[in-house]
Protein backbone atom coordinates (compact mmCIF):
# COMPACT_ATOMS: atom_id res chain seq x y z
CA UNK A 1 0.00 0.00 0.00
CA UNK A 2 1.41 3.40 -0.76
CA UNK A 3 0.98 6.57 2.08
CA UNK A 4 0.00 9.70 1.47
CA UNK A 5 3.38 10.56 -0.18
CA UNK A 6 3.04 7.99 -2.57
CA UNK A 7 5.70 5.81 -1.12
CA UNK A 8 5.08 1.88 -1.36
CA UNK A 9 5.06 0.59 2.67
CA UNK A 10 5.62 -2.89 1.93
CA UNK A 11 8.05 -3.65 5.33
CA UNK A 12 7.48 -4.43 9.27
CA UNK A 13 9.72 -4.27 11.85
CA UNK A 14 8.65 -6.64 14.84
CA UNK A 15 10.27 -6.18 18.18
CA UNK A 16 8.72 -8.84 20.07
CA UNK A 17 10.40 -8.12 23.81
CA UNK A 18 11.97 -4.67 25.23
CA UNK A 19 14.39 -6.66 27.37
CA UNK A 20 17.74 -7.71 26.93
CA UNK A 21 20.89 -9.22 27.60
CA UNK A 22 22.81 -6.04 27.23
CA UNK A 23 22.45 -2.50 28.23
CA UNK A 24 24.30 -0.47 25.11
CA UNK A 25 24.08 3.16 26.60
CA UNK A 26 22.53 4.86 23.47
CA UNK A 27 20.06 2.47 23.46
CA UNK A 28 18.59 0.97 26.87
CA UNK A 29 19.98 3.18 30.42
CA UNK A 30 21.05 0.90 32.75
CA UNK A 31 18.50 1.66 35.27
CA UNK A 32 15.64 0.97 32.78
CA UNK A 33 13.27 -1.47 33.65
CA UNK A 34 12.10 -3.88 31.27
CA UNK A 35 9.31 -6.71 30.44
CA UNK A 36 7.12 -4.71 32.88
CA UNK A 37 4.11 -3.83 29.91
CA UNK A 38 1.70 -5.89 27.80
CA UNK A 39 3.61 -8.06 25.14
CA UNK A 40 1.67 -9.01 22.38
CA UNK A 41 2.03 -13.36 22.19
CA UNK A 42 3.15 -14.93 18.82
CA UNK A 43 0.11 -15.87 17.63
CA UNK A 44 -1.10 -12.65 17.35
CA UNK A 45 2.00 -11.02 15.98
CA UNK A 46 1.14 -14.10 13.25
CA UNK A 47 -3.06 -12.87 13.08
CA UNK A 48 -1.49 -9.40 12.12
CA UNK A 49 1.33 -10.50 9.42
CA UNK A 50 -1.38 -12.70 7.84
CA UNK A 51 -3.85 -10.25 8.01
CA UNK A 52 -1.66 -7.49 6.35
CA UNK A 53 0.09 -9.69 3.69
CA UNK A 54 -2.67 -8.51 1.19
CA UNK A 55 -1.89 -4.84 1.46
CA UNK A 56 1.36 -5.57 0.21
CA UNK A 57 3.34 -5.99 3.36
CA UNK A 58 5.47 -8.77 2.75
CA UNK A 59 9.04 -8.20 4.37
CA UNK A 60 9.49 -8.44 8.32
CA UNK A 61 12.73 -8.18 10.39
CA UNK A 62 12.15 -8.82 13.84
CA UNK A 63 13.74 -6.87 16.34
CA UNK A 64 13.84 -6.22 20.26
CA UNK A 65 15.30 -5.80 22.89
CA UNK A 66 17.23 -8.59 21.82
CA UNK A 67 14.71 -11.20 20.25
CA UNK A 68 16.83 -14.26 21.26
CA UNK A 69 15.96 -13.48 24.93
CA UNK A 70 12.79 -14.12 24.37
CA UNK A 71 12.06 -18.15 24.34
CA UNK A 72 10.12 -19.38 21.45
CA UNK A 73 11.52 -16.87 18.88
CA UNK A 74 13.17 -19.08 16.54
CA UNK A 75 10.12 -21.08 16.32
CA UNK A 76 7.77 -17.62 15.67
CA UNK A 77 10.70 -17.00 12.43
CA UNK A 78 9.96 -20.47 11.83
CA UNK A 79 6.01 -19.99 11.42
CA UNK A 80 6.07 -16.70 9.79
CA UNK A 81 9.06 -18.28 6.84
CA UNK A 82 6.00 -20.70 6.38
CA UNK A 83 3.23 -18.43 5.78
CA UNK A 84 2.61 -18.18 2.06
CA UNK A 85 3.41 -14.66 0.68
CA UNK A 86 5.98 -13.70 3.31
CA UNK A 87 8.87 -12.78 1.18
CA UNK A 88 11.26 -11.82 3.53
CA UNK A 89 11.96 -12.86 7.61
CA UNK A 90 15.38 -11.39 8.71
CA UNK A 91 16.36 -10.71 11.80
CA UNK A 92 18.37 -8.20 14.15
CA UNK A 93 20.68 -9.24 17.16
CA UNK A 94 23.34 -8.47 19.20
CA UNK A 95 24.41 -12.40 18.25
CA UNK A 96 25.59 -13.14 22.34
CA UNK A 97 23.10 -16.06 22.08
CA UNK A 98 23.43 -17.00 18.15
CA UNK A 99 25.55 -19.87 18.44
CA UNK A 100 22.36 -21.70 20.38
CA UNK A 101 19.97 -20.74 17.63
CA UNK A 102 22.24 -20.76 14.29
CA UNK A 103 21.55 -24.12 12.79
CA UNK A 104 17.84 -24.15 13.47
CA UNK A 105 18.11 -20.58 11.67
CA UNK A 106 20.04 -21.81 8.89
CA UNK A 107 17.13 -25.03 8.69
CA UNK A 108 14.12 -23.12 7.85
CA UNK A 109 15.79 -20.45 5.64
CA UNK A 110 16.22 -17.31 7.74
CA UNK A 111 17.03 -14.72 4.88
CA UNK A 112 19.31 -12.92 6.97
CA UNK A 113 20.75 -11.67 10.09
CA UNK A 114 22.04 -8.56 11.46
CA UNK A 115 24.50 -8.44 14.24
CA UNK A 116 25.35 -5.62 16.17
CA UNK A 117 28.73 -5.17 16.87
CA UNK A 118 30.24 -1.38 17.56
CA UNK A 119 33.57 -1.89 18.80
CA UNK A 120 36.61 -4.60 18.28
CA UNK A 121 37.62 -3.29 21.47
CA UNK A 122 37.32 -5.93 24.43
CA UNK A 123 37.31 -2.60 27.24
CA UNK A 124 35.26 -0.78 24.81
CA UNK A 125 32.89 -3.08 24.53
CA UNK A 126 32.32 -3.41 27.97
CA UNK A 127 31.80 0.23 28.92
CA UNK A 128 29.21 0.80 25.93
CA UNK A 129 26.99 -2.84 26.44
CA UNK A 130 27.86 -2.82 30.23
CA UNK A 131 28.30 -6.33 30.27
CA UNK A 132 30.41 -7.64 33.12
CA UNK A 133 33.70 -9.19 32.32
CA UNK A 134 33.13 -13.12 32.10
CA UNK A 135 29.63 -12.91 30.32
CA UNK A 136 30.65 -13.27 26.85
CA UNK A 137 31.86 -10.21 24.33
CA UNK A 138 33.61 -9.38 20.86
CA UNK A 139 34.96 -12.68 20.67
CA UNK A 140 31.24 -14.12 20.92
CA UNK A 141 30.16 -11.82 19.06
CA UNK A 142 32.73 -12.34 16.31
CA UNK A 143 32.69 -16.40 16.57
CA UNK A 144 28.60 -15.50 16.02
CA UNK A 145 29.43 -13.37 12.83
CA UNK A 146 31.97 -15.97 11.57
CA UNK A 147 29.54 -18.78 12.25
CA UNK A 148 27.11 -17.38 10.05
CA UNK A 149 28.90 -16.25 7.01
CA UNK A 150 30.40 -20.24 6.91
CA UNK A 151 26.56 -21.18 7.23
CA UNK A 152 25.70 -19.24 3.91
CA UNK A 153 23.05 -16.90 5.91
CA UNK A 154 22.86 -13.54 4.59
CA UNK A 155 25.08 -11.90 7.47
CA UNK A 156 25.59 -7.77 8.18
CA UNK A 157 27.55 -6.18 11.08
CA UNK A 158 26.03 -3.18 12.02
CA UNK A 159 27.97 -0.71 13.94
CA UNK A 160 26.82 2.51 15.50
CA UNK A 161 28.67 5.16 14.66
CA UNK A 162 30.01 7.45 17.97
CA UNK A 163 32.71 9.60 18.36
CA UNK A 164 34.40 7.43 21.26
CA UNK A 165 34.41 4.67 18.81
CA UNK A 166 35.73 6.41 15.54
CA UNK A 167 38.96 4.22 15.33
CA UNK A 168 37.34 1.31 14.84
CA UNK A 169 35.92 2.28 11.82
CA UNK A 170 38.84 0.93 9.83
CA UNK A 171 39.35 -2.10 12.09
CA UNK A 172 35.40 -2.90 11.72
CA UNK A 173 35.54 -2.54 7.78
CA UNK A 174 38.69 -4.56 7.08
CA UNK A 175 36.48 -7.72 8.80
CA UNK A 176 34.73 -7.89 4.70
CA UNK A 177 38.09 -8.14 3.13
CA UNK A 178 38.25 -11.89 4.67
CA UNK A 179 34.30 -12.15 4.83
CA UNK A 180 31.27 -11.90 2.23
CA UNK A 181 29.51 -9.55 5.18
CA UNK A 182 28.20 -6.30 4.73
CA UNK A 183 29.68 -4.12 7.74
CA UNK A 184 27.17 -1.05 7.95
CA UNK A 185 27.83 1.80 9.99
CA UNK A 186 24.48 3.17 11.66
CA UNK A 187 23.89 7.17 12.34
CA UNK A 188 23.25 7.81 15.83
CA UNK A 189 19.70 8.45 16.21
CA UNK A 190 18.80 11.12 19.11
CA UNK A 191 16.64 8.83 20.96
CA UNK A 192 16.71 8.38 24.97
CA UNK A 193 20.19 7.73 26.22
CA UNK A 194 21.44 8.35 22.77
CA UNK A 195 21.13 12.03 23.26
CA UNK A 196 23.28 12.55 25.39
CA UNK A 197 25.98 10.73 23.23
CA UNK A 198 28.41 12.45 20.87
CA UNK A 199 28.14 10.94 17.10
CA UNK A 200 30.36 10.59 14.62
CA UNK A 201 29.64 11.96 11.31
CA UNK A 202 28.85 9.55 8.18
CA UNK A 203 30.43 11.80 5.99
CA UNK A 204 33.81 11.35 8.41
CA UNK A 205 33.40 7.52 8.34
CA UNK A 206 32.99 7.68 4.60
CA UNK A 207 36.25 10.27 4.12
CA UNK A 208 38.51 7.81 6.58
CA UNK A 209 36.92 4.40 3.91
CA UNK A 210 37.78 6.14 1.00
CA UNK A 211 41.48 6.90 2.50
CA UNK A 212 41.76 3.34 3.64
CA UNK A 213 39.95 1.95 0.12
CA UNK A 214 40.19 4.56 -2.55
CA UNK A 215 38.59 2.85 -4.93
CA UNK A 216 35.41 2.41 -2.61
CA UNK A 217 32.19 3.38 -5.12
CA UNK A 218 28.52 3.29 -4.63
CA UNK A 219 27.01 0.32 -5.42
CA UNK A 220 23.73 0.33 -7.37
CA UNK A 221 20.72 -1.44 -6.62
CA UNK A 222 20.64 -3.26 -10.15
CA UNK A 223 24.32 -4.14 -10.05
CA UNK A 224 25.65 -8.23 -10.63
CA UNK A 225 28.46 -9.40 -9.19
CA UNK A 226 31.49 -11.48 -9.41
CA UNK A 227 31.38 -14.72 -8.35
CA UNK A 228 32.54 -15.52 -4.94
CA UNK A 229 30.88 -12.11 -4.37
CA UNK A 230 27.26 -11.96 -2.40
CA UNK A 231 24.64 -11.34 -5.24
CA UNK A 232 23.38 -7.73 -3.61
CA UNK A 233 23.93 -6.35 -0.55
CA UNK A 234 20.48 -4.66 -0.48
CA UNK A 235 17.66 -5.61 1.77
CA UNK A 236 14.73 -3.87 2.68
CA UNK A 237 16.33 -1.06 4.35
CA UNK A 238 17.76 2.27 4.30
CA UNK A 239 21.32 1.57 3.74
CA UNK A 240 23.62 2.44 0.92
CA UNK A 241 26.08 0.18 0.18
CA UNK A 242 30.04 0.82 -1.43
CA UNK A 243 32.18 -1.96 -2.51
CA UNK A 244 36.12 -1.82 -3.34
CA UNK A 245 38.11 -4.20 -5.19
CA UNK A 246 40.18 -4.96 -1.13
CA UNK A 247 36.92 -5.93 -0.06
CA UNK A 248 34.85 -9.46 -0.58
CA UNK A 249 31.91 -8.11 1.22
CA UNK A 250 30.30 -4.55 1.24
CA UNK A 251 30.53 -1.85 3.21
CA UNK A 252 26.77 0.54 3.89
CA UNK A 253 26.06 3.96 5.54
CA UNK A 254 23.12 3.96 7.09
CA UNK A 255 22.31 8.01 7.47
CA UNK A 256 18.93 8.78 9.39
CA UNK A 257 19.83 12.72 10.26
CA UNK A 258 22.88 13.95 8.24
CA UNK A 259 21.39 12.95 4.95
CA UNK A 260 17.98 11.08 6.24
CA UNK A 261 16.48 8.77 3.43
CA UNK A 262 12.70 9.30 4.29
CA UNK A 263 12.23 9.64 0.70
CA UNK A 264 12.26 6.06 0.17
CA UNK A 265 11.01 5.02 3.65
CA UNK A 266 8.76 1.55 3.28
CA UNK A 267 8.64 1.01 6.64
CA UNK A 268 6.20 0.36 9.78
CA UNK A 269 7.37 -0.39 13.68
CA UNK A 270 5.06 -2.91 15.69
CA UNK A 271 6.54 -2.71 19.26
CA UNK A 272 6.40 -5.67 21.19
CA UNK A 273 3.35 -4.37 22.96
CA UNK A 274 1.71 -3.55 19.81
CA UNK A 275 1.68 -0.25 19.26
CA UNK A 276 2.05 0.31 15.39
CA UNK A 277 4.36 3.20 15.00
CA UNK A 278 4.50 5.24 11.18
CA UNK A 279 8.00 7.45 12.08
CA UNK A 280 10.93 6.37 14.48
CA UNK A 281 11.06 10.09 15.98
CA UNK A 282 7.37 11.16 16.44
CA UNK A 283 4.96 9.33 19.19
CA UNK A 284 2.62 8.87 16.29
CA UNK A 285 0.89 5.34 16.12
CA UNK A 286 -2.21 3.32 16.49
CA UNK A 287 -2.19 1.00 19.73
CA UNK A 288 -2.82 -3.12 18.21
CA UNK A 289 -3.39 -4.31 21.32
CA UNK A 290 -7.75 -3.74 21.69
CA UNK A 291 -7.71 -5.03 18.84
CA UNK A 292 -6.26 -8.10 19.25
CA UNK A 293 -7.68 -8.82 22.38
CA UNK A 294 -11.01 -7.24 21.43
CA UNK A 295 -12.45 -11.41 20.62
CA UNK A 296 -13.63 -10.25 16.99
CA UNK A 297 -14.56 -13.04 14.78
CA UNK A 298 -12.05 -14.27 12.36
CA UNK A 299 -12.35 -12.13 9.26
CA UNK A 300 -14.08 -9.07 11.43
CA UNK A 301 -10.54 -9.25 13.24
CA UNK A 302 -8.05 -9.14 10.30
CA UNK A 303 -10.22 -6.54 8.56
CA UNK A 304 -9.85 -4.26 11.21
CA UNK A 305 -6.18 -4.82 11.85
CA UNK A 306 -6.01 -4.03 7.86
CA UNK A 307 -7.59 -0.70 9.06
CA UNK A 308 -5.63 0.17 11.55
CA UNK A 309 -2.35 -0.08 9.32
CA UNK A 310 -4.28 1.77 6.77
CA UNK A 311 -4.74 4.56 9.02
CA UNK A 312 -1.42 4.66 10.49
CA UNK A 313 0.44 4.47 6.67
CA UNK A 314 -1.52 7.29 6.11
CA UNK A 315 -0.17 9.21 9.07
CA UNK A 316 3.36 8.67 8.04
CA UNK A 317 5.30 12.18 7.81
CA UNK A 318 7.24 13.18 4.76
CA UNK A 319 10.07 13.41 6.83
CA UNK A 320 11.78 12.20 10.36
CA UNK A 321 12.55 15.48 12.75
CA UNK A 322 15.83 14.11 13.91
CA UNK A 323 17.82 17.69 13.04
CA UNK A 324 15.28 19.05 15.34
CA UNK A 325 15.79 17.93 18.59
CA UNK A 326 12.41 20.01 20.01
CA UNK A 327 10.10 18.19 17.51
CA UNK A 328 11.49 14.85 18.54
CA UNK A 329 8.06 13.23 20.75
CA UNK A 330 8.90 9.94 21.07
CA UNK A 331 10.13 9.49 24.70
CA UNK A 332 10.21 5.58 24.60
CA UNK A 333 14.25 4.30 24.39
CA UNK A 334 15.76 2.02 21.19
CA UNK A 335 14.69 -1.12 23.11
CA UNK A 336 11.34 -0.58 23.73
CA UNK A 337 10.48 0.84 20.42
CA UNK A 338 12.89 -2.27 18.35
CA UNK A 339 15.60 -0.04 16.75
N1 LIG B 1 19.32 -6.21 20.36
C1 LIG B 1 19.40 -6.29 18.96
C2 LIG B 1 20.67 -5.66 18.44
O1 LIG B 1 21.35 -4.98 19.21
O2 LIG B 1 20.95 -5.85 17.26
C3 LIG B 1 18.20 -5.74 18.24
C4 LIG B 1 17.61 -4.45 18.75
S1 LIG B 1 18.66 -3.04 18.60
C5 LIG B 1 17.60 -1.78 19.24
C6 LIG B 1 18.68 -2.82 16.84
C7 LIG B 1 19.74 -1.90 16.31
O3 LIG B 1 19.46 -0.58 16.74
C8 LIG B 1 21.16 -2.22 16.79
O4 LIG B 1 22.01 -2.35 15.68
C9 LIG B 1 21.52 -1.00 17.60
O5 LIG B 1 22.90 -0.71 17.54
C10 LIG B 1 20.68 0.07 16.95
N2 LIG B 1 20.44 1.24 17.78
C11 LIG B 1 20.03 1.28 19.06
N3 LIG B 1 19.90 2.56 19.49
C12 LIG B 1 20.26 3.34 18.45
C13 LIG B 1 20.33 4.75 18.22
N4 LIG B 1 20.01 5.62 19.17
N5 LIG B 1 20.72 5.20 17.01
C14 LIG B 1 21.04 4.33 16.02
N6 LIG B 1 20.98 3.00 16.15
C15 LIG B 1 20.59 2.50 17.35
FE1 LIG C 1 20.09 -4.47 23.70
FE2 LIG C 1 20.32 -4.17 21.07
FE3 LIG C 1 19.69 -2.08 22.63
FE4 LIG C 1 22.12 -3.09 22.78
S1 LIG C 1 21.21 -2.13 20.98
S2 LIG C 1 20.78 -2.56 24.53
S3 LIG C 1 21.77 -5.20 22.42
S4 LIG C 1 18.45 -3.85 22.30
Amino acid sequence: MKDSYGREINYLRISVTDRCNLRCRYCMPLEKTEGTGPVLSFEELLTVVRAVLPMGITRFKITGGEPLVRQGTVDFLSELKRIPGVERVTLTTNGLLLHRDLEKLRSIGIDGINISLDTLNEQQYRRLTGIPEGKGGVSAVLDAVRASVSFGISTRLNAVLLEETKDQILKLASLAEDLPLSVRLIELMPLGPAAFERSFSPKKALALLREQYPDLSPVSREAIFEEGRRKSPYGNGPAEYYASESLKGFIGMIRAVEEPFCESCNRLRLTSGGQLKACLCYDIGIDLLPILRSGKAEGVLEKEIREAFRSAIWKKPWENCFQRADDVTEKRTMNEIGG
